[in-house]
């Protein structure tokens, strides 16, 4: 005969059995595991299929640059181009007067002093470091014209075109530079 305690405990549990989210979920599952389930058996295609899968992994793994060995594989990311140092920067600045460089057909010098960049004499994509003797303040449309020479028009030409196809026509002439990074 259960005391009265128990039987108290006992009605609480149900209770809570009935309400309790958790209990319910656990009731579930039991139920869900103890149902009878056809175990899962792979049909033959299903088999073929992984085997084929197999293979492609090998090939995969067989290849000669894996991942994780440093930086050798063909699929890595080019590595983005580091800032200028600060150093280097004010170096420039200095040399050049915080005035742009270039020079006109007839020898005099732009005196543009305001939007200006650092611009690479040899370009960055070409093998041109961050130097003092690589880098030169020029202004923006010095900055675009001195690229036009080393590159080409027509390359520069499509390089705005694709730019304004990418970030829409309001900012593309105007803002984009092709290899140039603003001073400070
Ligand atoms: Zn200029």
């Amino acid at each position: 005969m259960p005391s009265l305690p128990e039987i108290l405990v006992k009605a609480l549990e149900d209770l809570l059995d009935k309400r309790d989210p958790l209990r319910k979920a656990e009731r579930a599952m039991a139920r869900f595991e103890n149902s009878p389930s056809p175990s899962p058996s792979p049909s033959p295609a299903k088999t073929a299929m992984a085997e084929v899968e197999t293979e492609t992994d090998a090939e995969v793994v067989s290849e000669p640059a894996s991942p994780g060995n440093g930086g050798q594989s063909p699929y890595k990311k080019p590595a983005t181009r580091p800032a200028i140092p600060a150093a280097i920067r004010h170096t420039v600045w200095l040399r050049d007067r915080g005035q742009c460089t270039w020079r006109h057909s007839g020898g005099s010098r732009c005196p543009e002093r305001s939007m200006l960049e650092l611009d690479h004499i040899k370009m960055w994509c070409r093998g041109g470091k961050h130097s003092e003797e690589n880098l030169t303040l020029r202004c923006r449309r010095h900055n675009q014209a001195a690229a036009e020479q080393e590159l080409g028009t027509g390359f520069m030409a499509q390089a705005r075109k694709h730019a304004s196809e990418v970030v829409g026509p309001k900012e593309s002439m105007s803002d984009w530079s092709p290899t140039k990074q603003r001073y400070g």
